[in-house]
């Protein structure tokens, strides 16, 4: 479970903001002033994102904000601030906060918020595996659209990497010359089924060891061809 800090010393706004993190699945701790904050942030360095009040007895949230960002952690950080302080949003994010909500706010303004951010700092991480394909010694990158076997960059053609990129993603899948014409050329290419082979010979020039015995991209006779290996 995602760790959140409640950073906020009315015990009614805190256990308000407590119930409703913890029934979208996050696990709250709970700090009422800002040296209670930066103790439970010590305590629990897996936090992923606080949420600061900034009208507190002792520092204010900013300030907690701004010690949380000296530290060096990326933690997500979302200001409360009360209704009408312009200045706040600015203080907020000049601080090194990411977002700031205006009390009074919704359960759903606040989760919409916190999820919204929890995604945004996943993302790096989250994106880089969805945009990675590995198999065998390949690993294609559909964000740079870049390939790699056993680590080494292999230059591509726009058209080979489509290709290559059908393959992979649809591994032992025997496919015909249209189906990969379709594909790759798109449907109402009128060209010929023979463009299928010329490219398939220039990737496996790239990709296999041999590529008279291709290991990988291989030939399905009277068909078509297929990621198998
Ligand atoms: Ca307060």
């Amino acid at each position: 479970m995602k760790k959140i800090l409640v950073l906020e010393d009315e015990s009614n706004i805190r256990s308000f903001v407590v119930i409703n993190l913890r029934r979208s699945g996050f696990e709250p701790i709970e700090a009422a002033s800002g040296e209670e904050a930066l103790e439970k942030l010590k305590v629990n360095p897996d936090i992923c994102l606080a949420l600061l009040d900034v009208m507190l007895p002792d520092i204010d949230g900013f300030e907690v904000c701004r010690r949380i960002r000296a530290s060096g952690s990326k933690m997500g950080i979302i200001m409360l601030t009360a209704k009408n302080q312009e200045i706040d949003k600015v203080t907020g994010l000049m601080t090194g906060a990411d977002d700031y909500v205006t009390k009074p706010f919704s359960p759903a303004e606040l989760t919409a918020r916190v999820d919204a951010l929890i995604r945004r700092l996943g993302v790096d991480e989250d994106e880089k595996s969805a945009n990675e394909i590995v198999s065998g010694p390949f690993l294609l990158n559909t964000r740079n659209r870049t390939l790699e076997k056993d680590g080494q960059r292999l230059k591509l053609t726009q058209i080979e990497y489509l290709l290559i990129k059908l393959f992979m993603e649809n591994p032992g899948k025997a496919m015909s010359r249209e189906d990969i014409l379709a594909a790759v050329w798109g449907s109402d290419f009128t060209g010929e089924l023979k463009t299928v082979d010329v490219n398939i010979r220039r990737l496996r020039i790239k990709i296999e060891s041999d590529p008279t015995e291709p290991e990988y991209l291989t030939t399905v006779w009277g068909y078509g061809y297929k990621w198998g290996y």
